[in-house]
């Protein structure tokens, strides 16, 4: 399978991103396709054939950026595969997926652990991303962490914590993923203000705006896993999916939410509509992605909305 390459033209400048969710592929005869091995070994299995296989293989792309997604697969009796020493899910088949967080190091290592007790590395070099930095001459605005705003606050980060860990079993982390809403892209991932010298957080997720009521659908096949009951101060109308695999959306400020916690959704299914509640300056929808702890860039993910 050809490795899928996307060039994004983004407001800041044309930015290369290669490999953003590429999928390298173990063919049923278990010959890596993928450049990512040693052209030797996969010439040699092709031509001597299937008895000198190698049982056990890692394939995974030697690179990536900040915010950006691989996947990839194991063959052979795996005991364990970790991401920076971190355990990583692998799927029956040998699929998994691993992800890295907008300020990610510019390395990160893969290692496969077999029950033979022979061991496979991949070291991946993950490009560093310019995000555009906003400087404002004025001081941070603080939120006053006042009783009542905590007591308001805590249980709705208690239930967006929860629903980040459940873990669903859906196979949408597999899939392309396509946009839940077309509109003016109002805001890049990882956009950040500098507030006279301190930092702010980070933008967390793509802005698509668009009017009040523009339909909303599933990325990728998932199962919701909130879908609030009432506006969450900040987030407002919420809808959060998990997608498997320890990868997540949520979806912010929403006029209405079509389906319930528990539901299973296809990609391109109806699943809300955009709107402008809780903190929140215009309609549009908010949408960020996170696999584990660290957050994604969605556009990674769909490719240029085009
Ligand atoms: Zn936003």
């Amino acid at each position: 399978m050809p490795v899928r390459k996307s060039v994004l033209a983004l407001g800041f400048g044309a930015l290369a991103i290669g490999t953003a969710f590429a999928a390298p592929e173990i063919d049923p005869q278990g010959v890596d396709t993928s450049s990512s091995t040693t052209p030797a070994v996969a010439d040699r299995a092709l031509a001597i054939g299937k008895a000198l296989l190698p049982a056990e293989k890692l394939v995974i792309d030697s690179s990536s950026i900040q915010g950006g997604v691989l996947l990839g697969q194991v063959q052979g009796d795996l005991s364990s595969l970790m991401l920076n020493g971190e355990p990583v899910k692998v799927a029956d088949d040998g699929r998994f997926m691993v992800a890295f967080n907008r300020d990610a190091e510019s390395s990160a290592l893969v290692t496969a652990e077999f029950a033979s007790g022979t061991r496979q590395n991949q070291l991946i070099s993950i490009a560093k991303r310019k995000w555009v930095i906003q400087r404002v001459n004025l001081p941070r605005r603080k939120r006053t962490a006042s009783a009542s705003w905590l007591s308001r606050r805590t249980p709705e980060l208690e239930a967006i914590a929860a629903a980040r860990a459940m873990d669903t079993g859906s196979e949408g982390w597999r899939q392309e993923f396509t946009w839940p809403a077309r509109g003016r892209i109002s805001g890049m991932f990882g956009n950040q203000r500098i507030y006279a010298g301190t930092p702010g957080g980070y933008h967390t997720g793509i802005d698509i705006a668009a009017p009040t009521g523009t339909p909303i659908v599933a990325p990728a096949d998932g199962v919701v896993t909130l879908a609030a009951a009432k506006p969450f101060s900040l987030e407002g109308n919420l809808l959060m999916l998990d997608h498997g695999m320890g990868l997540n959306s949520a979806f912010l400020h929403l006029s209405k939410i079509a389906v319930k916690e528990g539901d299973t959704v296809r990609k391109g299914q109806y699943i809300g509509n955009i709107g402008t509640t809780g903190s929140s300056t215009g309609p549009h929808l908010h949408w960020s992605m996170k696999w584990g702890a660290a957050r994604l860039d969605p556009i990674l993910l769909t490719g240029p909305m085009g």
